[in-house]
C-alpha cells in the first residue's frame, strides 16, 4: 500500500488535507510559509522562517501533519523542522522583521502589522462536544459560568490536571461559548510560550505598548500552560501587570497548568497568589465509563462505526491520557478506510499493539515469580518448590509464596499445587510469617519491593537456565 512521492507532490498533498480543516487565516499564517525541502527515508523536512514559527508550528499543528503525511503515504514519518529566513518565506516581510505573529500578515498591506494577531480558537473544542465525567464534572460546570459574560463569578479560574486531559479544550470551549453571547467580545487564548515569545519580540522590535494595549483591551483571556512561564522572570512580571490590569477592570482570566498553583514552584510568589485568590479546579483522569464515550464520541465525530465492545476494549487499556484514546481511534480510522472492514477487538488489539504497550495489565505467574526469586536467591527451581527445610531454602520459598499470593489471583490450593503439592495451610502459614516480618524490618520491606520490581520488569524466559 505504499506508493512513492517527490517531496513536492507530497507536501502539495498534505497542505491540501490540512486547508480542509483549518481556518483560512491560519492556514495561510502558518502553513503557507512552510517550504519543503525533502522527503528522505520516512524523513519530511519543513522550512520555517523562524524559531518562533517553529514553535508554534510543533505545539499547534505538527501531530496533524504527521498524520495527513502518514495517511498519505501509509508509512511512519518523521517531520524535521529547519529554521532558515530565506527572502521568499515571508514575501515583503524581511526588512519590517515583524515576525512575532504570521496569522497577522494578512491585515499587513505594506504598514506595519500588528505585533499580536489574534490566535483562532479551535471549532472542534466546544462544550457541545466535551464530554462530562465525575473527572471534570466540576470543571465544566465553572467553565460554563465563567463562559456567561452576566456572571461574575471565578475570576481568575485556575483549570489544572496533566497532560492530554482536556484544559486546551476546555479553553477553547470557554472562549467560544462567550463568543455565542455576542460575537463583540475580545476574547484572546495563547499558550504562555506565545506570550513569551510576543513578548521578547515586542521588546525587540520597541513596541511594548502596542503589546500591552492588545491585552489591556480583552474581556477574557485564557492563558493555557502557564507552567511554561516558569524561570522567566520579565515575562512573569508583564503578565502580573497585564493580569492586574485586566483583573481590576472586571475582566475575566482563565488560566490552566500542569499542577496546582502552591506546586508551580518556579512561577513568582505573588503571581501563584493572584491565581490562588480565585476558583481552582482540577481535571482528573477519566473513568472507563467516560473513556467510553469520549471514544464513542469522536467516533461519531470522525463518521467512524466504532462497535462498543471494541470502544470498551481500547479505554479499557487507554487511562491515562485522552489524546493517546483519540490517536488509537484514528488509527482504527485510517485503517477501515483503507480495508473497509469493520472495526473488531482482533483488528484493534493488532493495529494498537504499539500504543496498548506499557498501558496493557502485565499478567504475573506463580511461575514468574518462582524464576524471579530462583535467580535472586541463586536457587534452582527444585529447591525452591521443594521441602529442604534448611533456612537457605524456606525463606526465599517462603517470600515466593508470599508473593504469589500479593501478585496473582491464585488461591491458597493452586499456590500450594505450584509449590510441590504441599498443604494449603502451609501457603496460608508462610505468607502470615512473611506478613509479620514486614512489620517494622526495613530491609526486608525493601528486598520485597526490589523483588516485586524485578517480577512486573523482567521478561525471564520461561525456563530456568
Ligand atoms: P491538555 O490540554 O489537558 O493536555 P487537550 O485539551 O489538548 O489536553 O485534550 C487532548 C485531546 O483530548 C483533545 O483532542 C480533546 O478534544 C480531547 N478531550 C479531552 N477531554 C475531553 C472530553 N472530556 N471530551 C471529549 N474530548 C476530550
Ligand atoms: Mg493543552
Amino acid at each position: 500500500m505504499t506508493t512513492t512521492f517527490s517531496h513536492v507532490t507530497l507536501w502539495e498533498k498534505t497542505l491540501n488535507a490540512l486547508r480542509e480543516e483549518i481556518d483560512e487565516e491560519s492556514f495561510e499564517g502558518w502553513l503557507q510559509p512552510v517550504h519543503c525541502k525533502q522527503y528522505v527515508n520516512g524523513e519530511l523536512e519543513l522550512r520555517v522562517p523562524s524559531d518562533f514559527f517553529r514553535n508554534w508550528l510543533t505545539s499547534n499543528y505538527l501531530e496533524r501533519i504527521e498524520e495527513c503525511v502518514e495517511g498519505i503515504t501509509g508509512r511512519p514519518v518523521t517531520v524535521i523542522f529547519t529554521v532558515d529566513p530565506a527572502p521568499d518565506a515571508i514575501p515583503g516581510d524581511r526588512d519590517q522583521g515583524d515576525r512575532a505573529a504570521p496569522g497577522a500578515r494578512s491585515a499587513t498591506g505594506g504598514g506595519r502589522s500588528p505585533i499580536f494577531a489574534r490566535f483562532p480558537l479551535n471549532p472542534n473544542y466546544t462544550f457541545e462536544n466535551f464530554i462530562v465525567g465525575e473527572s471534570n464534572r466540576f470543571a465544566n460546570a465553572a467553565g460554563l459560568a465563567v463562559a456567561d459574560p452576566q456572571s461574575r463569578a471565578y475570576n481568575p479560574l485556575m483549570i489544572y490536571g496533566g497532560v492530554g486531559l482536556g484544559k486546551t479544550h476546555m479553553m477553547h470551549a470557554i472562549g467560544q461559548r462567550m463568543l455565542t453571547y455576542g460575537p463583540h467580545f475580545n476574547v484572546i487564548y495563547l499558550s504562555s510560550e506565545v506570550f513569551m515569545n510576543s513578548f521578547i519580540e515586542a521588546i525587540r522590535l520597541k513596541r511594548m505598548s502596542e503589546f500591552r494595549d492588545c491585552f489591556r483591551k480583552v474581556d477574557l483571556l485564557l492563558l493555557d500552560d502557564v507552567q511554561f512561564l516558569a524561570g522567566a522572570e520579565r515575562s512573569q512580571t508583564e503578565f502580573f501587570h497585564t493580569f492586574n490590569a485586566l483583573f481590576d477592570t472586571g475582566k475575566k482570566i482563565v488560566i490552566s497548568s500542569d499542577h496546582p498553583p502552591k506546586e508551580l514552584t518556579d512561577i513568582e510568589e505573588r503571581l501563584r497568589s493572584r491565581f490562588e485568590a480565585g476558583l481552582i479546579v482540577d481535571i482528573q483522569p477519566p473513568d472507563l465509563e467516560t473513556r467510553v464515550a469520549i471514544l464513542l464520541g469522536k467516533a461519531e465525530e470522525h463518521s467512524l462505526d466504532l462497535p462498543q465492545e471494541v470502544a470498551i476494549f481500547v479505554a479499557e487499556r487507554i487511562k491515562t491520557n485522552i489524546r493517546k484514546l483519540e490517536g488509537a481511534l484514528k488509527k482504527l480510522a485510517a485503517h477501515c478506510a483503507v480495508t473497509r472492514e469493520p472495526i473488531v477487538i482482533d483488528t484493534a488489539r493488532r493495529l494498537l499493539g504499539p500504543l496498548l504497550a506499557g498501558e496493557e495489565p502485565i499478567k504475573i505467574s506463580v511461575e514468574k515469580i518462582q524464576l524471579a526469586v530462583c535467580k535472586f536467591f541463586d536457587l534452582n527451581l527444585h529447591d525452591l518448590t521443594g521441602s529442604n527445610r534448611a533456612r537457605k531454602y524456606t525463606v526465599p520459598r517462603q517470600i515466593a509464596i508470599y508473593l504469589s499470593r500479593q501478585m496473582t489471583d491464585c488461591s491458597f490450593p493452586e499456590i500450594a499445587r505450584k509449590f510441590g503439592g504441599r498443604d494449603h495451610t502451609s501457603i496460608m502459614h508462610a505468607c502470615r510469617k512473611v506478613a509479620r516480618e514486614l512489620e517494622g524490618d526495613l530491609n526486608r520491606q525493601n528486598l520485597i519491593k526490589y523483588l516485586t520490581k524485578l517480577i512486573k520488569e523482567e521478561p525471564f524466559s520461561e525456563k530456568l537456565a
